[in-house]
């Protein structure tokens, strides 16, 4: 469970995440949609803990992880990060991408894991190969069993699907979610496609100029907008 609370970031004065808050229950997609330069991907940066907050609070699964005064380190917050530019280590195995962020466990332990989630992605075959040796879509999707290998808590994704060809971006995006529901994580998944929040979410967060501005059920959210500031932000992002 993510909790963030009255989350504020400026850069130069000027506000740009200007007091975000959010719940994200295990199992659960919250959608973040919003025009280009709202704040989505600073807002995720500062839960990830690679970027400081100038106040406001998180905390996971009741754990307070920051806070002005108080900081967990990127790598110790059980948070799983996909971002768009999602990059693998050229100079490892694919089956050392993969297992790059497991810690615990024996040797043998770390491969039987490694190997069920290329089996999930299907790229058990290259689980010796190498990242210059595969494509795009199969790195993507190496990417994200890198990215489920240690069971996070809560992913965080920031358009991790807006690299790929049309034809393969829905099945690896039901595909991922799936996993992550499988698994009970709590997701939160940044885009700018209308049609892609309705379908993924269970709750979709409009955000616009660094605040939330409306959040709700997709079909509360799609039907029944409460106020021209929701609506501006959906045709905005078309
Ligand atoms: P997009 O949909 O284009 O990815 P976004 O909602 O993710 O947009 P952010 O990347 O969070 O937007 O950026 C929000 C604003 O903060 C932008 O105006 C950006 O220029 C500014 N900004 C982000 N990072 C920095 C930084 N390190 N220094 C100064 N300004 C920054
Ligand atoms: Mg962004």
């Amino acid at each position: 469970r993510l909790e963030i609370k009255d989350l504020k970031r400026s850069y130069d004065g000027r506000p740009v995440v200007d007091g975000v808050s959010l719940k994200i229950m295990p199992g659960q997609v919250t959608c973040l949609l919003g025009p280009s330069g709202c704040g989505k991907s600073t807002t995720l940066r500062m839960i990830a803990g690679v970027e400081m907050q100038d106040s406001g609070t998180i905390h996971v699964d009741g754990r307070l992880i920051c806070d002005t005064t108080f900081r967990v380190p990127p790598e110790r917050r059980e948070i799983g990060l996909m971002f768009q530019d999602f990059a693998l280590f050229p100079h490892l195995s694919v089956a050392d991408n993969v297992g790059f962020g497991l810690k615990k466990g024996t040797r043998a332990e770390k491969r039987a894991r490694i190997e069920e989630l290329l089996e999930r992605v299907d790229l058990k075959r290259y689980i010796d190969g190498f990242p210059h040796q595969l494509s795009g879509g199969e790195q993507q999707r190496v990417a994200l069993a890198r990215a489920l290998a240690p069971r996070p808590r809560i992913m965080l994704m920031d358009e991790p699907f807006s690299g790929l060809d049309n034809r393969l971006r829905d099945g690896i995006r039901d595909e991922t979610l799936g996993i992550l529901k499988e698994e009970d994580t709590a997701v939160l998944l940044v885009t700018h496609e209308p049609d892609e929040a309705m379908r993924m979410a269970d709750e979709i967060a409009l955000m616009r100029g660094g605040r939330i501005v409306m959040q709700g059920a997709p079909y509360n959210v799609y039907t029944r907008p409460v106020d021209r500031a929701a609506v501006a932000v959906f045709s905005d992002a078309n």
